[in-house]
């Protein structure tokens, strides 16, 4: 194992305070530094992946480049340290039980008997290490809050790998809630005091508190609670809430946490934070222009189920200097309502990922608007078949559609259909077409020249080459079970779609556009998990810039 250190995050009092966005601030800040750092969720959720857990409940299920189906977290991680996760940086206590019990199966433990110490945090120490290989600093973050039951046995794995490592080769952080009590106007340290008692108590005293608040907090409080809790006054800081998630790192800054970073690194160099510090102005700009983009959904008003697209858009205005009205557009409402109506006062609309039938008509009115009404469009994934279906049924499929919607292997109409190695899996976890699959795009369209410019440009390239010849490869991260059926590629076109991009065989369209449009893009993949605020997605990057500039 190459030598590394180690951020171990926990959180007390409250989950969902922001423990991931701060350990990835400390992390972004690191990597401002100039260390490779990689970061990784421990949740003592009993599931084996994201893959079937309600988008409602849980936000996006992010896509690894490796196929992992993952929750929102990881796509934090990405846009904050601009790495790529792989199924490593996810490690749920489901997929830990399943290994152990496979390998108890195969007579793996030779007649021991298994536990929870040491064999669940000796395995969960291992997948620590597989996923700090080849970095400097490495950060995992622990899901729920110290003293859920289910989440004990990652607390004593992460106590015990400082055995292995080295206790100084570990920081440990924890991030607790200071409640505003309105009643008797004050705040409230009690529950963060016992959330570090709790954290002593499993053998662990925190280097960092990160004492989360919604106002700006007295230092009195912070050292109150390190009285209270046998911690330097010093190591106790005060992140109150901010607008943006991308001004944390800025916060942490400020915080005085950097000379503990420093530290424990042990090196003063001042790190680059130029380039976040450009786009957290240019988030905070009021710009002259401002654009409209309707978000055509199943679950409106949820940011957390399309988050990764969201943040595409958002970091896609801020690049283009403009400023950006997200309005969501009910696909259900759509489909009863004049589209004209919804539609006609958008700048650009985006039919992002989905699935099931709920929705979907008022989906493929969006793109059938857009395309006839030259209105800009990016689709991602669902949002390529319903436009590939808008356009069949432009060129003459009247009823065309996909099998995931009433179209059968039989039907004459299914211009989406299921692969062979999909059918019969539908209610199945992990088993789609998940994660990174290479496309060879068309010399001469416009998705060919986006990517191009994205690489030339020096903004974006994550696996895309510009050969010599002109070509442009592509590799992009997938999710879904549906293809085109290529049999329908004359009516397609006839609608007014080409196909821009294939898989390298040929065999799978990866890439439909509009020619002669002002915008109109989608592809069979999710390009928004690739997207970061310093390094935009091109895709994301000229939708928006073309309608800068109409
Ligand atoms: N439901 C479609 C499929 O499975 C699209 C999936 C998606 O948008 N991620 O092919």
């Amino acid at each position: 194992m190459k030598r590394c250190k180690y951020i171990f995050v926990t959180g007390g009092v409250l989950s969902g305070v922001g423990k991931g966005i701060t350990a990835a601030s400390m992390g972004a800040i690191l990597k401002a530094k100039g260390y490779k750092v990689t970061m990784q969720k421990c949740d003592p959720y009993l599931n084996v992946d994201a893959g079937l857990l309600n988008p409602v409940e849980h936000g996006e299920c992010f896509v690894t480049h490796d196929g992992v189906e993952t929750d929102l977290d990881l796509g934090h991680y990405e846009r904050f340290l601009d790495f790529e996760t792989s199924k490593y940086s996810i490690t749920l206590s489901g997929s830990i039980y399943k290994e152990l019990i496979e390998r108890e199966r195969a007579g793996g433990f030779k007649g021991k008997t298994v536990q929870l110490v040491p064999h669940f945090t000796d395995l969960v120490q291992e997948k620590i290490a597989l996923a700090s290989k080849d970095s400097d600093i490495h950060i995992v973050e622990i899901g729920g809050t110290v003293g859920d039951y289910e989440g004990l046995p990652f607390i004593e794995a992460i106590r015990l790998f400082a055995n292995k490592v080295g206790r100084r080769n570990c920081l440990y952080l924890s991030v607790v809630y200071v409640p505003w009590i309105n009643t008797s106007k004050e705040l409230k340290t009690k529950p963060a005091q016992n959330a570090l008692k709790d954290l002593r108590g499993f053998g662990i005293i925190p280097d960092i508190v990160c004492v989360r608040t919604e106002k700006p907090c007295s230092r009195s409080i912070c050292e109150k609670i390190a009285a209270f809790s046998g911690i330097s006054s010093d190591a106790v800081v005060n992140l109150p809430d901010i607008n943006s998630v991308y001004d944390v790192p800025f916060n942490v800054l400020k915080s005085g946490v950097l000379q503990i970073l420093n530290d424990f690194v042990g090196d003063e160099k001042v790190p680059d934070m130029s380039k976040w510090a450009d786009f957290s102005a240019w988030r905070a700009t009021d710009f002259d222009k401002t654009i409209t983009i309707g978000l055509v959904a199943k679950y409106v008003g949820n940011e957390d189920t399309y988050i990764c697209v969201t943040e595409a858009l958002k970091a896609a205005a801020a690049h283009n200097h403009v400023n950006l009205e997200l309005k969501w557009i009910n696909a259900e409402d759509l489909e009863n309502e004049s589209a004209e109506k919804m539609l006609k006062d958008l700048d650009g609309i985006v039919v992002p990922g989905g699935f099931g039938t709920r929705g979907v008509e008022g989906k493929i009115k969006a793109a059938e608007y857009a395309l006839l009404n030259d209105l800009p469009y990016l689709g991602l994934c669902l949002g390529m078949q319903v436009a590939c279906i808008a356009a069949a049924r432009n060129g003459g499929v009247k009823d065309a559609n996909s099998e995931e919607f009433g179209a059968t292997e039989k039907s004459e109409n299914n211009v989406i259909y299921i692969m062979d190695d999909q059918k019969g899996k539908e209610q199945t976890g992990g088993t789609m077409r998940l994660g990174d699959y290479p496309a060879k795009l068309k010399r001469g369209t416009l998705t060919a020249d986006i990517y191009r410019e994205g690489v030339e440009k020096g903004i974006y390239t994550y696996g895309t080459k510009v050969l010599k010849n002109g070509d442009v490869n592509v590799v992009e991260r997938h999710r879904h079970r549906y293809e085109v059926n290529q049999k329908f590629l004359p009516e397609i076109r006839k609608g007014g779609l080409e196909i821009s991009g294939t898989s390298p065989d040929g065999k799978l369209v990866e890439f439909v556009e509009a020619p002669g449009k002002k915008f109109f893009v989608a592809t069979q993949a999710h390009p928004e998990f690739k997207s970061r605020p310093l390094a935009v997605h091109p895709l994301f990057y000229q939708f928006i810039k073309s309608i800068k500039n109409i």
